[in-house]
Order: structure tokens, then C-alpha cells, then sequence
């Protein structure tokens, strides 16, 4: 995404990417909700949450219309009166994070039920939010990716193994081969953020991971399900949901893990799998999770400092770390690229749009 609006200047890009596909890390093991934006209470998130999902609806989807995509309610369950106050909160929330009060809504079991019929007969009180919508990020990263041919020069199996300064420019070793120069440094490497930014001398920070897993059912469990159900945040992240798949399946998940071995962010365990189903039933106790025909995981990547996004310079203003990328990062993408934009322009640097 930044490389998307980037490429609106005159400028020239080399985009690094060491995988052999784009998107094939966290942006591919997370649950491709555009969230609307009531949940966080971390001030950039909440910020760049909301306007990335506006930007996603009002610019990015209506261009490129491969991108799949599905607008579909949220809809936050509360399972007794603790939980209760936590519908209220995050209702509250929403309305400071500035979401359009028409958007959110606080309703009651007659009106979750005509809603959910399938939903446990436990639930007590639940938040809608009616501005949320689901991707696929993927086919949306290779999508945008793809449009950018002509604009930018996209290199895979190309990773960043050495980065000096000289003479104010960076000197970039790739595959501990061949180097390019560049003026400025873009460090938009997920987990690996820290290790490139400690690199370059630009700084070092604490980055932490949190694994996510999940499991996918097959397409008979989807028709009982209309919203993308949310359990009440609580140790497990933003919560377990169960949510209708753009392909058609069920999507149960993400478990919420600290510390995993950055080597370990996309493992599976028994211990997560069997707890996804116990969690999974607690929302609907006639999803038959017998029916898990996949499973993956992915992991957030954590700002130890801040718990926020971290989008900001590096020890030169040449370089821009952004770090700390955790979830709401799908949705908030196209904000943090702008911002990224924001940084380069603050640092006098001349971008002239393609069409001046
Ligand atoms: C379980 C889970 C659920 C989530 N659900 C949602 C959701 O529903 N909605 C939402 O908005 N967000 C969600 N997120 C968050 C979202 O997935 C992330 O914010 C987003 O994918 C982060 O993208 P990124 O580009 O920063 O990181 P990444 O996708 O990890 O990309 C970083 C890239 O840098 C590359 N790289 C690293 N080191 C080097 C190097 N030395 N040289 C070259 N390349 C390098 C990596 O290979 C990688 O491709 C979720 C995340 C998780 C884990």
C-alpha cells in the first residue's frame, strides 16, 4: 500500500520483498476484516483504523474490482452481565474513535436472535457495527502489486542482508550479493522491522509476536451464520470470531499468543486447535467443528514501547521505520502509507504527483 501511494510521485521506487510472493506472511494469516473501528483505544491505531477502512471502501476497492470483498455487519457478543459492560465501553469507544454513530448499535437478545437464530442462547446483549466489510489481503497485496508494473520496481526472493550509510545515501546489500543506493529507506518489514532498523544504525526497538490461529470449516456450517461474530475482546485479542469466508467456508479464530519464536509464527497446535473449538461452540454450539478442513495462523507484530503503531523516523529522517504493525493493520494500510507520505514530505523532500 505504500508503495501504491508512492507511486502517485515522480519518483523512483525498488520495493524488497525476500519471499518468493508478496503478502505471504502476516498479511497472509489474519482474519481480513476491514474493521470499522470501535475496538482500539491505542491513539494511532484509532486514528489510521478508521480512515484506512474509509479509504479502502471509497478509493481502493472501487479500483480494483478483482480485489474479492464482502460488506458485513460485526456483531460483538456479550455473554453475561461482566461483558455487559464491555458492549457499553466499547460502543463509547466507537463514538470517541469518531465512528458515525449511525454505524453502531447497542441491541438486545430479541434483535441479536432475529439477527443470529444460531447464536448460543447465552448471549445477553451484543454491539453491531454496521461499517465493517472483509477482503481477501492477498489477492488484494498481489492485486495492487500488479498495478504497479510500470511505476515501480518490485523484486522477490530478494532480501535485505547488509544496509550502510555513506555520503547521505543508503547503500542496500540484497541476498549478501549485489547492492543498490538509495536515498531513502523504507522499513515496512514486519516482524523483522527491529532487525533492519539495528542494521542500518537507524535505531533499535523491543518488538514482540503474538500468534494467531485458526480454523476454516467447510461451506456446509456457512449458512448459519450472517455476521462476523466477535466473542468480547478479552485475552484473546480483538476475539475469536466465526465469520463467513469470502471463499464460501467458516472462519474460527485467531488465538492470541505471546513471545512465539519469530521462526514459530505460523505453527499449529493441538493445545490452540482444540481451544478454537471450545471457544468457537461457546458462540454457536451447533457449529460442528468436525468439519475443520484447514487450518493456518499468523502473528501480530507488537510495539513492545507503545502497544501502538510505530510510524515514524529512524535515528536520519532518510529512514522511516513502520513498525509494531499489528491488527488493525489491514484495515488501517492505506492511512499508514499516507503517513509515510506525510514523513517524507516533513522531511523536505520534493514529490511531484505524476499528473502536475
Ligand atoms: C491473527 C491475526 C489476525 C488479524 N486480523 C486482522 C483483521 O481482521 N483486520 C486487520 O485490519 N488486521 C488484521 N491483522 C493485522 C494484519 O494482518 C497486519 O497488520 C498486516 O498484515 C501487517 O502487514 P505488514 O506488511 O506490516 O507485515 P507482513 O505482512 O509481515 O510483511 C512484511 C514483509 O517484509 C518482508 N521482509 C522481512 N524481512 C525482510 C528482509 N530482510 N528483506 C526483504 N523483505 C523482508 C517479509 O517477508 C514480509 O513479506 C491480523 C493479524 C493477525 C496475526
Amino acid at each position: 500500500m505504500i508503495n501504491y501511494y508512492l507511486c502517485k510521485y515522480k519518483i523512483k521506487i525498488l520495493q524488497l520483498e525476500k519471499n518468493n510472493y508478496l503478502a505471504d506472511e502476516t498479511t497472509r494469516g489474519n482474519s481480513g476484516v476491514l474493521h470499522g473501528g470501535f475496538d482500539t483505544d491505542r491513539p494511532v491505531e484509532a486514528v489510521l483504523n478508521l480512515k484506512g477502512t474509509n479509504l479502502w471502501k471509497s478509493e481502493i476497492l472501487p479500483k480494483f474490482k478483482r480485489i474479492p470483498r464482502i460488506n458485513i455487519n460485526s456483531l460483538i457478543l456479550a455473554f453475561g452481565k461482566e461483558e455487559e459492560v464491555e458492549i457499553d465501553k466499547l460502543y463509547q469507544r466507537g463514538i470517541d474513535n469518531k465512528l458515525d454513530p449511525k454505524d453502531l448499535f447497542v441491541i438486545d437478545r430479541e434483535e441479536i436472535f432475529r439477527r443470529e437464530p444460531n447464536v448460543s442462547k447465552e448471549v445477553t446483549k451484543a454491539l453491531l457495527c454496521t461499517s465493517s466489510a472483509a477482503i481477501d489481503p492477498v489477492i488484494a497485496t498481489r492485486e495492487i502489486a500488479r498495478s504497479l508494473e510500470n511505476d515501480a520496481d518490485i523484486l522477490t526472493a530478494s532480501e535485505v542482508t547488509k544496509i550502510t550509510r555513506k555520503d547521505n545515501k543508503y547503500i542496500v546489500e540484497i541476498n549478501n550479493d549485489y547492492e543498490v543506493i538509495a536515498k531513502n529507506v523504507i522499513n515496512a518489514s514486519g516482524h523483522y522491522t527491529n532487525i533492519i532498523s539495528t542494521m542500518a544504525d537507524e535505531g533499535s526497538f523491543k518488538l514482540n509476536t503474538k500468534r494467531g490461529e485458526y480454523r476454516v470449516l467447510s461451506i456446509d456450517e456457512t449458512k448459519k451464520i450472517h455476521n462476523v461474530l466477535f466473542k468480547v475482546p478479552k485475552i484473546y485479542g480483538k476475539g475469536v470470531i466465526v465469520a463467513p469466508m469470502l471463499d464460501g467456508r467458516t472462519l474460527v479464530g485467531p488465538t492470541a499468543e505471546d513471545g512465539v519464536p519469530i521462526k514459530e509464527t505460523s505453527l499449529i497446535t493441538q493445545e490452540k486447535f482444540d481451544l478454537i473449538g471450545k471457544i468457537g461452540n461457546k458462540i454457536m454450539p451447533s457449529l460442528d467443528l468436525s468439519k475443520t478442513e484447514r487450518i493456518y495462523s499468523g502473528s501480530r507484530s507488537i510495539y513492545v514501547d507503545t502497544n501502538d503503531f510505530h510510524i515514524n523516523y529512524g535515528n536520519n529522517k532518510e529512514f522511516i521505520n513502520v513498525a509494531g504493525i499489528q491488527s488493525p493493520g489491514l484495515s488501517s494500510s492505506p492511512a499508514i502509507a499516507l503517513e509515510v507520505v506525510k514523513l517524507l514530505k516533513n522531511n523536505n523532500i520534493k514529490l511531484i504527483m505524476k499528473n502536475e
